[in-house]
């Protein structure tokens, strides 16, 4: 019996059993919300509906369902297509775009991300930079659109097509603020190649460096698509092998 409870403690903590240590789905965070009825929608967007057309609650043979979606639904990409007429589709996005080391940084700034507080950071050309504002805090508790997120200001997209950073990543609907400069903070950074995530839940994920994998639906000629998007933690120490 004791020995029982302590082979399973061992297992869960993965510590003792160096194969285990390499089964990492316990170390993925995952960083995407759910898509349901009734969530949050950017307001002229249309929301997201799933319905069963075959139930088997209703005696059918199988569970199916249908799903009506904008797609920039929760957790997704933004392709240049998205606000460039000739850009590149999500289903051109090179999957290095997404898959990949990314760091989280914290934004203490909240109203809007500013370059004043991008060059505490020393951000270098091809990172890719998850935001952690206010927004994960509060965001995503309610279904009701907040207005007043913070979103990467137009002085901050250009700064940060500047330094040529390969990916950006932001915790709520939009890089772009609401009625705020939301087509000029896209382009600044679509046209200057970066691929962009939004609607992030970033609330269980401290600031640092992180394994990434966001790969979007492979929409045909999509200017955006849903995603689903994990990170795991480097350099803490627990990751000794490779
Ligand atoms: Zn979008």
């Amino acid at each position: 019996m004791s020995r029982n409870i302590q082979s399973s403690a061992s297992l869960s903590s993965g510590q003792h059993n160096p194969r285990m240590s390499t089964v990492a789905s316990s170390e993925w965070i995952d960083v995407s919300v759910p898509v349901r009825n009734g969530m949050v929608h950017w307001p002229s967007d249309p929301p997201f509906q799933i319905e069963r057309i075959h139930d088997m609650q209703r005696g059918d043979k199988s569970n199916l369902s249908r799903v009506v979606m904008g797609a920039h639904t929760g957790t997704h990409m933004d392709a240049p297509l998205h606000f460039i007429a000739n850009g590149k589709g999500i289903d051109e996005m090179p999957l290095d775009a997404s898959i990949g080391q990314a760091r989280v940084i914290e934004i203490r700034d909240t109203e809007s991300i500013k370059p004043e507080e991008l060059k505490q950071h020393r951000i270098r050309r091809g990172e890719r930079l998850l935001f952690k504002t206010l927004n994960s805090l509060r965001g995503w508790q309610t279904d009701s659109f907040i207005e007043d997120f913070v979103f990467i200001s137009k002085e901050a997209a250009h700064f940060l097509a500047q330094r040529g950073v390969a990916l950006v990543g932001v915790d709520y609907l939009s890089v772009g603020g609401f009625k705020r400069d939301g087509p000029e903070i896209h382009l600044a950074l679509l046209e200057a190649g970066i691929w962009v995530i939004e609607g992030l839940n970033l609330s269980q994920v401290t600031p640092g460096k992180y394994d990434l994998i966001c790969l979007p639906i492979k929409l045909a000629q999509g200017e955006g698509a849903p995603a689903r998007a994990v990170l795991r933690p480097i350099g803490t120490g627990r990751r000794q092998r490779k």
